[in-house]
């Protein structure tokens, strides 16, 4: 199957994704990761894209759009992909749509992660971690053993600087503003599957799977 799945920071598009292409065995087609393999791999796309990068310029769409074709047409993507972070933009989304009928990989459909501001600020403010070796706590869900102390390596945990109520309703904003137009193309098509995705993992999963039972 051929799914896009969308949802804002902190609503668990991460796990979710490594559950969906575990279910489907698609490949997970993160636009970031791409991008940064390419650079990595000095590709003749990569190349273009980390000159703009180093000349502090966006990567322009034309750029992603090719690298996403080439992607979709490897082998791994016979029965399906994720697409994650891509398209952002109504105008990304209509330029793919054109590829994706092109290669014969259209979206079928588009999974779409609610979570409410409320539900965000005590998962994004009760977030801590530690800056030595990474490990996450939560201070309701996964407390450390000893307050403010990292279990595995003992070091002081910590609250990352853009995890507060204010940078989180910042970029609330910022994501339904510029997501709202791309929902909007997809819903017309009727492919978009609203999750309620303030459960449990193991529940939004559930929501996620019986969406999808009724596509294919
Ligand atoms: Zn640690």
């Amino acid at each position: 199957m051929n799914i896009l799945i969308m949802g804002p920071a902190g609503a668990g598009k991460g796990t979710m994704s490594e559950r969906i292409i575990a279910e489907y065995d698609i490949p997970h087609i993160s636009t970031g990761d791409m991008l940064r393999e390419n650079v990595r791999n000095e590709t003749e796309l990569g190349l273009e894209a980390k000159a703009y990068m180093e000349a502090g310029k966006l990567v322009p769409d034309e750029l992603i759009n090719a690298m996403v074709e080439k992607r979709l047409q490897e082998s791994d993507c016979e029965k399906g992909y994720l697409l994650d972070g891509f398209p952002r933009t109504l105008v990304q989304a209509e330029e793919f749509a054109k590829i994706a009928d092109r290669i014969n990989k259209p979206i079928q459909a588009v999974v779409a992660l609610e979570v409410g501001i409320e539900a965000l600020e005590q998962r994004i403010t009760g977030r801590r971690i530690c800056p030595k070796c990474g490990a996450i706590y939560h201070m309701q869900s996964h407390p450390p053993k000893v307050e403010g102390t990292c279990d595995e390596c003992g070091s002081e945990i910590i609250q990352r600087k853009d995890d507060t109520l204010e940078q989180l309703q910042v970029r609330m904003a910022e994501y339904e503003k510029s997501t709202k137009p791309v929902i909007e193309f997809y819903e017309t098509q009727g492919l978009v599957h609203h999750i309620d995705a303030s459960k449990t993992q193991s529940e939004v999963f559930a929501l996620v799977k019986e969406a999808l039972g009724k596509v294919a």
